[in-house]
């Protein structure tokens, strides 16, 4: 059974060879008497937070679990039952949720799995707009955002697992919508396929905040935050009066050993902000809801899912530590085996 192992906890910004691939035995069967789930890996989603879980003890945030130095990591990905023991899963069912980086695992708490009902859409979906980043994008926009017709919205890391399907749900309820991405041909995917009005590659802008007044003159009435640090600053300076920010993630900041300082948080009470920040963890009573809305249109080709699949669990480290420097385009996950 092949495995991706976590060497030791880290500090600051992961490498490749804080993860190594392991071969160890596993017996293909549930022990008699115990309630656990076998299942065979298809796919494995990489996930900025899983850093969080890699961290030495000084830089650990709370409420998270921690990975186990010599063990394999953990995460969200999309299974097909061997063996179970339990009663709500037979062999032959797909499954996403919580498994762990090798090509077989035995889910003592299956609790964290969802039996896939849909398989005429690409089970790789289960890991993106069908999981755990369309539960977080459908809760940010609608539940969270509240988001409205015609409103003035900004989302950056936007061509990402969750910034492309908020784009796309804003643009469906009718709003203006701009995102921001790191590379050229990330802006081109915004444009010319995501649907989105407009997009800018932030690493080429030295004004974060005269870029963000040419896309919005008229000024911001929600932002979809995912970067933190000087984006968020410049943006506080371009949001309308009782503007609205959802902050789903700061990825700038969590390889930092502090996160940077903002200079324009008095403008959240100048402005009459409302900032409000929000975890996926709350929000799977949406999953129904987020299924009924987004499957006929992923059918009828309404909405576009960009997904960056590596082949083979070796190749796992790289396509992890590559979201920190933008190397995935679209949802980046890992294909182990075929069904
Ligand atoms: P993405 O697919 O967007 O991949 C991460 C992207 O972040 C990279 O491709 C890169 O894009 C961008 N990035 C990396 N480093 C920086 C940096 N220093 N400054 C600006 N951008 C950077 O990841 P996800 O869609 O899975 O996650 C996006 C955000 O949402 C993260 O902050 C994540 O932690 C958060 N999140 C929060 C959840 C919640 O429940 N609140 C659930 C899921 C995700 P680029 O090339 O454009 O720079």
């Amino acid at each position: 059974n092949k495995q991706v192992i976590l060497r030791d906890y880290i500090t600051g910004y992961p490498r490749e060879d804080d993860l190594y691939i392991s071969t160890s035995k596993i017996k293909l069967e549930v022990p008699q008497g115990s309630n656990a789930v076998l299942v065979k890996n298809l796919y494995l989603s990489c996930d900025p937070t899983m850093q969080f879980r890699m961290r030495k003890a000084e830089y650990r945030l709370s409420g998270y679990y921690y990975y186990v130095p010599g063990s394999p990591i953990n995460g969200f990905g999309v299974a097909k039952v061997l063996d179970s023991g339990h009663p709500s899963f037979s062999a032959g069912d797909l499954v996403w949720g919580t498994t762990f980086w090798e090509e077989y695992s035995l889910i003592q708490n299956p609790e964290k799995l969802y039996k896939i009902q849909h398989t005429d859409v690409p089970l790789s979906y289960y890991t993106g707009i069908l999981g755990m980043p369309g539960i977080t994008a459908y809760a940010g926009i609608f539940e969270v955002g509240c988001v409205k017709k015609g409103e003035c919205v900004f989302i950056s890391a936007a061509s990402g697992a969750v910034g492309q399907l908020t784009g796309q749900f804003a643009k469906l309820l009718g709003c203006y919508v701009v995102g921001s991405a790191g590379s050229q041909e990330k802006v081109d995917l915004l444009k010319n396929k995501l649907g989105f009005d407009d997009a800018f590659n932030y690493k080429e802008e030295v004004d974060l905040d005269a870029a963000l007044k040419r896309y919005f003159p008229e000024g911001i009435d929600f932002y979809f935050e995912q970067v933190g640090g000087k984006m968020l600053d410049a943006v506080l300076l371009n949001m309308k009066d009782h503007g609205r920010i959802a902050i789903c993630g700061m990825i700038s900041q969590y390889n930092l050993p502090h996160p940077e300082a903002l200079e324009n948080l008095l403008h959240i009470a100048f402005k009459r902000l409302t900032v409000k920040g929000f975890s996926q963890r709350d929000h799977y009573h949406l999953y129904p809801k987020l299924l009924e809305t987004v499957l006929p249109y992923i059918r009828e080709h309404k909405l576009v899912y960009v997904e960056d699949i590596v082949e083979g669990l070796e190749n796992g480290p790289a396509a992890l530590v590559g979201l920190f420097s933008g190397r995935n385009f679209g949802k980046q996950l890992v294909k182990v085996a075929s069904e």
